[in-house]
């Protein structure tokens, strides 16, 4: 092994539309270092994420290579990558996908299903992220009641509360005021030092590229150098 977390091999994904050919990402090469803060950065239909999907083995290149830990993520089985999404990486989604008839704090809970912890375990580590988001006194709301911003928050804390060790978050602030998007910057960066997390996150441009170890950015599919 190189030393390298994740690394891409001049990947490609083709969308196929009506039978014509979108290309998402031509030819991307990189690598993400363990316990790194890389920034993705683009235009909107850069491939920003695209590119997060591939990585954390949620959609396959149409050519090219994505390598975790050394392994080819083609060759491994669907359960060792089931196993990979439930236990190390995590996914913060663009569009939050909370359940709406689950109140915030099932919604969250929902995460931790597949983990060996007790309820009181499970309701410590919730409620602590829900009181740094500041957002505890939602916790028997439905994801209708609150705002997009908090939503937003809802769909970050799910993810985190799996302490997971790879986070990919695709423009996890692009719906909370700069004050609120600073906030979440921090303690992504905390857990990174607590919990030496690594993360790749997606932005199209708000976010200070002083805060990454990296930034790297896309332009139509490709990596601008
Ligand atoms: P970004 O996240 O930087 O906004 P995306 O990765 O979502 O960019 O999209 C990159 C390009 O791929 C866009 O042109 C988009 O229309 C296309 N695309 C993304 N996802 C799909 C999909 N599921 N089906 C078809 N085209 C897609
Ligand atoms: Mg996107």
């Amino acid at each position: 092994m190189n030393g390298n977390l994740i690394e891409c091999i001049s990947v490609c994904k083709h969308y196929a539309i009506n039978n014509k050919a979108i290309t998402a990402l031509s030819d991307v090469s990189l690598q993400i270092r363990n316990n790194e803060m890389v920034l993705l950065k683009g235009r909107s239909g850069a491939g920003k994420s695209t590119l997060l999907y591939l990585m954390s083995g949620l959609i396959n290149p149409t050519h090219g290579r994505v390598i975790i830990d050394g392994s080819c993520l083609s060759d491994l089985s669907e359960k060792a990558i089931s196993n990979l999404l439930l236990n190390r990486f995590g996914f913060i989604f663009q569009n939050f996908n909370l359940l709406p008839t689950y109140t915030v704090y099932e919604n969250i809970e929902i995460a931790l299903v597949q983990k060996k912890m007790s309820r009181n375990t499970m309701r410590k580590s919730i409620m602590m992220l829900l009181e740094k988001f500041n957002i505890h006194n939602k916790s028997e709301l439905f994801p209708s009641g609150l705002s997009i911003g908090q939503q937003q928050l809802v769909a970050i804390i799910r993810t985190l509360v799996k302490k997971p060790s790879v986070v990919f978050a695709d423009e996890p602030t692009g719906s909370v005021d700069d004050e609120t998007a600073g906030e979440i910057i921090e303690h992504l960066l905390d857990l990174k030092k607590e919990q030496e997390m690594t993360i790749v996150m997606a932005t199209h441009g708000n976010i200070s590229e002083k805060l990454a170890d990296r930034t790297i950015i896309l332009e139509n599919g490709r990596i601008k150098e």
